[in-house]
């Protein structure tokens, strides 16, 4: 179990779109590529595919409330015609989650992090590539002889 202050930590790491493990690597190496692994600490950001729903659903739920509270706000403060209320929030609906991806995405595997399944993981690439070579004759691995 984490502290309080080492929980915030790990989802400051995530907003600032670094491995919530170390702090040190990067978790996009470009604007919408998430890396598999940290070059630092060697954990795997996303360790089985569809990890990223999590991120999504979080993404989509802030913009619709967000955008709830907006239509309110903006329609009890001006009374806007409809039309444009729908084109603002309409907008907003579209904008919010291209513009928060990243950070969505990095609060997501921050909580993965806290648990459990982000964690540095040194052997990964090392057993995924023994995999695909084949052995040599004595059938041992090329790492042991
Ligand atoms: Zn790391």
């Amino acid at each position: 179990m984490y502290s309080r202050k080492t929980t915030i930590i790990i989802f400051w790491r995530g907003l600032r779109l670094r491995c919530p493990a170390c702090g040190l690597g990067a978790l996009f190496d470009h604007p919408y590529r998430l890396q598999s692994h940290c070059p630092y600490c060697h954990s795997r950001y996303e360790r089985a595919s569809g990890e990223s729903v999590g991120a999504i659903y979080m993404n989509t739920i802030i913009t619709l409330i967000l955008a709830v509270i907006g239509f309110f706000v903006t329609d009890s403060l001006w009374n806007p015609p409809v039309v444009l209320q729908l084109i603002l929030w309409g907008g907003f609906t579209l904008s919010f989650p291209l513009l928060t991806y990243h950070f969505m995405r990095g609060l997501w595997i921050s909580i993965a992090h806290l648990g459990g399944s982000v964690y540095p993981d040194p052997d990964y690439e090392r057993e995924w590539v023994a995999e695909e070579q084949p052995l040599r004759q004595t059938g041992q691995p090329k790492d042991e002889q």
